[in-house]
């Protein structure tokens, strides 16, 4: 494999005569603040970022990267925990000159440039009173977050953002452009639903949008010394209470406004609520949850862009993160004390765990049915480290991990993709499960020489020999 250093210098500049994008080159002025990603943790030193506008740019950049047997990373938003749309020294195919957006009313569907992040699109979605299920924080890219999976709060009643996945266009390991969906590379369709970048780069996506315009949503705080009582109901009232409710349940502190004074800097164990369904019926819903005695309620109508982008604030770029999850199955007694344990002693305003439901539309989906393989654990659970002082670094990441490894022995075995840092193959394999002898299959015969490498790495089989 080559350096970028290692090039010819006419190689370069016949390359940048092919592209509409600019390519940046480490002597650039622009080169520092283009090497940035959203995780401040991350520093890594890329040869060259070619920033495509358009398909013939990608299709040009995965060629020259090819060519040169050079190292290839592809980033979309920029938004993975551990830093997969960078590399060292190697070549990066930057996205984010590709967005587009077009909502196609005849049929509730939308197309969406393979760069584009998840506030764009909901904002032009909901003059349309639509939306497509992502994630929770609107600045994330849609391609990492479309390619792992997608979580968040329609999952429960509209599927993972995969499961309104219909087509994507992708340029290939080989240069060559595709279609794929139902029809048409159906293995291709199949692996790129949980599968992530391993296949291609998706220079655009069509969803299968919903009609949810205003939602009701919003936090139930409790104090942290409730965690495992509260814990335990909601682990009973979650996968019960209709598709329409759903909440991710989390422990974490009260960092400052908007929250009220009394309540900040201190420990809770917090519930967030999306609602989509009638206003009429919401109250008799949300009764149970009322009758728990929260401390603090702050839950009402709003447009659903408005909750799309509730912790935007919070959590700008360029703070240091520090990752690690796992699937869970049950809530137990130990689960729900560990909880209680590191919930309690969280080092730093801005970390945090969250258990997201997979229930109702997210569950109905068969665990071989795309790469996702686990459709019946009840929670992909996610701790995160955060804090803007990179003097934090060593106590968010030794609070992250204390946490998982105490919880991991209770956990269903992998984890969601998206919620990884760097872990190893190990880990890669007991996420995707009884699946990922499929994705080494269908990497072998699409990505032979494993050019697409700068993700959770799904290994051709040339690659075990
Ligand atoms: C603050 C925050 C909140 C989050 N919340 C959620 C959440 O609610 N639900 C959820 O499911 N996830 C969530 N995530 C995780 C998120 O899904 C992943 O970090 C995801 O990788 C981000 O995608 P990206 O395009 O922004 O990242 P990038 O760093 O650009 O890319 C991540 C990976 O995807 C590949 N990739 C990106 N775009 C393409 C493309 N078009 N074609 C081919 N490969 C591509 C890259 O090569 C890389 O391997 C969150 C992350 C953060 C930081």
């Amino acid at each position: 494999m080559k350096t970028i250093k290692e090039l010819d210098p006419t190689s370069i500049e016949t390359f940048q005569g092919k592209l509409r994008g600019k390519i940046v080159m480490p002597e650039d002025a622009a080169y520092n603040d283009t090497r940035k990603v959203y995780n401040a943790m991350i520093d890594k030193h890329p040869g060259m970022f070619v920033m495509c506008v358009d398909v013939a740019d990608v299709i040009a950049a995965v060629n020259f990267g090819r060519e040169n047997d050079l190292l290839v990373a592809v980033r979309g938003g920029g938004h993975n925990g551990g830093g997969l749309g960078l590399c060292n020294e190697g070549l990066v195919i930057d996205l984010s000159g590709i967005k587009f957006i077009r909502v196609d009313t005849s049929d509730n569907t939308v197309r969406v440039g393979g760069g584009n992040l998840w506030g764009e699109v909901d904002h032009a979605t909901h003059p349309f009173g639509l939306v497509v299920p992502a994630g929770i924080i609107s600045t994330t890219g849609v391609g990492g977050l479309t390619l792992g999976g997608g979580v968040g709060y329609l999952s429960k009643k509209y599927g993972l953002t995969i499961d309104n996945l219909l087509e994507a266009d992708m340029v290939l390991a080989d240069g060559s452009f595709v279609t794929v969906n139902a029809k048409q590379h159906k293995d291709l369709f199949w692996a790129i639903r949980g599968g992530g970048g391993n296949f291609g780069i998706v220079t655009s996506f069509k969803f299968q949008a919903h009609p949810v315009s205003t939602v009701i949503g919003g936090p139930t705080l409790w104090p942290i010394e409730k965690t495992e009582e509260i814990m335990e109901w909601y682990h009973n009232f979650i996968h019960e209470v209709p598709d329409d409710l759903n909440g991710f349940i989390a422990t974490m502190i009260i960092p400052g406004a908007p929250f009220p004074e009394h309540l900040h800097n201190k420990q809770f164990c917090g519930i967030v609520w999306c609602y989509t369904g009638e206003a009429s019926k919401f109250e008799e819903l949300f009764a149970p949850v009322r009758a728990k005695n929260p401390l603090f309620e702050h839950v009402g109508e709003m447009p659903y862009p408005a909750i799309q982008t509730l912790f935007d604030g919070l959590m700008p770029p360029g703070l240091q993160w520090y990752w690690r999850a796992d699937f869970f199955n049950e809530l137990g007694e130990e689960v729900r004390a560990a909880h209680l344990k590191y919930g309690s002693k969280i080092p730093t305003p801005l970390s945090q765990m969250h258990l997201y439901p997979i229930t109702g539309a997210a569950s109905r989906v068969g665990n071989e049915d795309t790469p996702w393989a686990y459709r019946d654990a009840k929670y992909a659970g996610v701790i995160v480290g955060v804090d803007p002082n990179p003097e934090n670094a060593a106590k968010i990441t030794d609070w992250c991990k204390s946490y998982w490894e105490a919880l991991h022995p209770y956990s269903s075995g992998g984890a969601y993709s998206n919620f990884m840092m760097d872990e190893g193959q190990d880990r890669i394999k007991a996420s995707y499960k009884h699946n990922y002898n499929r994705l080494v299959e269908i990497k072998q015969k699409y990505d032979p020489n494993n050019l697409f490498k700068v993700n959770q790495n799904i290994k051709p089989v040339s690659q075990y020999a």
